[in-house]
């Protein structure tokens, strides 16, 4: 009889606990795209926001005036997303501001190859006209009011670590006279480049080194830019990126908080504790999402963010690497979840 009289505090304690921190975690959508986006998409971004009562929504594509009155009638701060890949022509993404690879190619990213956008190619960080071109986007955004600015995909140039990086003319003569070369270097480099990187000599190893240390703090100083930038003009302006796993870069430091995608594996308490420990420390926010169809796993981690009154992100709109469709968790999965 006392043990069960205790079992039933116990039970008492835990769920007064956990409405606690219910009251004090933030609760956060992203929703990329508004849904429905046509008469056939079963989904609903108002529906889910209206009945979930979220307390921000983060990473939006800006489509309309429309749409962020919605949220903004509903009380929801947001954050718009912009990525390497802003159109500069019509929509269309056109080769004069973008990456060139070591063959002369516009960068697309491995995972984006199927994808049928009109807008693939990225831009390049030491181009001037991409730098206004994402400038002005970013400015734009920023005129609609959102309270953070959402990188995707901040490593630009650096994503081609392993093959140097961009090639264009921009980079290349940076590259030269930043180091006082000879214009001979770019067709070591080249050289160096397509073969595979076992097979290149030590100096040719070294040499592209140096080209891919120079690719990243490239974007660095764009970023850092970028930022000081904007900033003059919207003071008090967050800046998010994704940062994968929660690890912070010198890329992902220029940036005020991340929304990363967390490998399950690492949906554990020390792994979690680690993750944003490391984030507290550096005085940044810190958001998680899993690229999993897995309730047990999502439930693992939202019980973490509630127990520790953490800001937690639920799974909907979640891209799943080779599913033709992202991921949106039905309402009642995702409630009951939030108050268990
Ligand atoms: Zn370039």
């Amino acid at each position: 009889m006392r043990t069960k009289a205790c079992a039933i505090l116990i039970a008492f304690w835990l769920t007064c606990n956990l409405f606690a921190s219910a009251q004090t975690s933030q609760i956060v959508i992203s929703s990329r795209w508004f849904h429905p986006r046509d008469s056939s998409d079963p989904e609903s971004t108002l529906a889910v926001i209206d009945s979930i009562k979220p307390g921000r929504i983060d990473w939006i594509y800006y489509e309309n005036d429309n749409i962020l009155e919605e949220y903004r009638s509903r009380g929801l701060e947001f954050s718009l997303a912009i990525n390497p890949q802003i159109a500069d022509s019509s929509g269309f993404t056109t080769k004069k501001h973008r990456i060139l690879d070591y063959k002369g190619e516009t960068f697309v990213a491995p995972w984006m190859r199927k994808w049928k956008n009109k807008n693939p190619y990225w831009g390049c960080v030491n181009n001037p006209g991409f730098y206004s071109l994402f400038l002005e986007r970013t400015l734009f955004l920023a005129s609609k009011g959102p309270y953070a600015i959402m990188v995707d995909d901040a490593l630009f140039n650096v994503q081609l670590k392993g093959r140097g990086g961009c090639f264009c003319q921009f980079c290349t003569n940076k590259f030269l006279s930043l180091f006082q070369l000879n214009s001979t270097v770019i067709d070591h480099l080249t050289k160096a480049v397509r073969k595979n990187s076992k097979d290149r000599t030590s100096t040719e190893r070294s040499l592209v080194k140096r080209y891919e240390d120079f690719q990243f703090s490239s974007v660095v100083t764009f970023l850092s830019k970028w930022k000081k930038d904007v900033r003059e003009h919207n003071p008090r302006m967050r800046f998010l990126t994704n940062n994968y796993n929660g690890s912070w870069n010198e890329i992902y430091k220029v940036f005020d908080g991340g929304i990363a995608e967390l490998d399950s594996s690492k949906v554990t308490d020390e792994t979690l504790d680690l993750l944003y420990a490391t984030a507290d420390s550096m005085g940044k926010s810190q958001l998680f999402s899993i690229a999993t169809t897995s309730q047990k796993t999502h439930s693992r981690l939202v019980k973490y963010n509630l127990k520790h009154q953490r800001s937690l992100l639920l799974p909907w709109d979640i891209f799943i690497p080779g599913e033709p469709k992202r991921y949106y968790m039905g309402v009642s999965e995702m409630k009951s979840m939030v108050t268990q």
